[in-house]
């Protein structure tokens, strides 16, 4: 898959985490969510209990991470964060969950890659805080049963309905994430810009924020590059012109649509009369992963009311076609 400026998807420079914000009075938006996390951590903290297991749901870089690392710190307790395709045997998520102290949250990634065999001694785990391990094989096997400290596991994942239901049921509290605001995404560009040292204007703000794809990742990437631009430019602050005119040059459109959202929306309008069309027929289209399109590309254009997915196939709405610059066709399915 193409490597893209407006994916939410950690790249490299990601890892730059000088404006994660550490406690939940500094975490902008998602305000539903975290009113409610609020409460549960306080609850837990005044029962000098482990917070029920939390389940964060929602596309790459909205913040689940973030906020995984802020339940530990509001909670007092270690934070512990390993990922479902990195943990390859059950004893590798073993030897985690016996190192656990009471309370300490642990942090799983991409919870729905987890194998099956992982998944199962997780169960007892968080429902009985117990591991039933198998030592040995053949006739001298024998099963332990092994008491561990009541934690708490927050789970993140980009794709609920690859969750097992069994593990699903297991977490007291899901918080679903949705994309940010543009006023929201302004303050995180800001505050990062204040962090980094970067002048900016608030149109300048206002622009970046536009088009970020309501991701906050999305935003610090795009905050990075356009300072660069105005670095080079020799402008001390970056206004609206400066992030337009860099934006721009990067191929990111008015509203943070890429090469790669261009394609998808053109392929569909101008190969398949506006749809519908299958997803395995588009990614075949396109030469990309149908997960990829599913899980980076769909997700956005659909909460912008781009497309929409029906029984028979993505269709592209009115609002595509004039996004576009496209007539509108009056076909029986707009
Ligand atoms: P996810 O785990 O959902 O992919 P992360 O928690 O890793 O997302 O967040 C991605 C980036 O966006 C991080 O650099 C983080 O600092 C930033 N970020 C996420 N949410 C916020 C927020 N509400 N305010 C400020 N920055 C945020």
């Amino acid at each position: 898959p193409s490597v893209r400026l407006v994916s939410g998807a950690a790249q490299g420079e990601d890892a730059d985490t000088s404006i994660r914000p550490s406690h939940l009075a500094e975490f902008v938006g998602q305000s539903a969510a975290r009113a409610n996390l609020q409460v549960f951590i306080d609850a837990a903290k005044a029962r000098g209990d482990a917070l029920d297991h939390v389940l964060f749901v929602g596309p790459p870089g909205l913040g689940k991470t973030t906020l995984a690392q802020i339940v530990a710190r509001e909670l007092g307790v270690n934070f512990r964060a390993t990922s479902g395709p990195v943990i390859a045997k059950a004893g590798d998520l073993a030897a985690l969950l016996t190192n656990l102290e009471e309370r300490d949250v642990l942090f799983i990634d991409e919870i729905h890659r987890m194998s099956p065999a992982v998944e199962e001694i997780l169960y007892p785990a968080m429902e009985d805080f117990q591991l039933d391990l198998i030592i040995g094989e053949g006739p001298a096997a024998r099963s332990v049963r092994i008491d561990l400290a009541k934690f708490t596991l927050v789970g993140a994942t980009t794709r609920l309905g690859l969750l097992t239901t069994p593990l699903r049921d297991r977490f007291g509290i899901p918080v679903r994430l949705e994309f940010y605001t543009t006023e929201e995404l302004e303050r995180i560009v800001l505050r990062g810009a204040r962090i980094h040292g970067i002048g900016m204007t608030p149109d300048g703000a206002t622009e970046i924020a536009r088009r970020s794809r309501g991701t906050p990742r999305i935003a610090g990437r795009l905050l990075r590059r356009v300072r660069d631009f105005a670095v080079v430019a020799g402008k001390s602050a970056i206004d609206r012109e400066t992030a337009d005119a860099a934006l721009t040059r990067l191929d990111v459109d008015s509203i943070g649509l890429d090469a790669l959202d261009m394609r998808y929306l053109t392929t569909i309008s101008g190969s398949f009369g506006g749809g519908p069309v299958g997803i395995e027929t588009i990614a075949a289209a396109l030469s990309e992963p149908r997960d990829a399109i599913e899980e980076i590309v769909e997700p956005f254009l659909i909460q912008r009311g781009f497309v929409q997915r029906t029984p028979r196939g993505r269709l592209l709405t009115p609002h595509a076609f004039r996004h576009l610059g496209l007539a509108v066709p009056s076909g029986p399915e707009l």
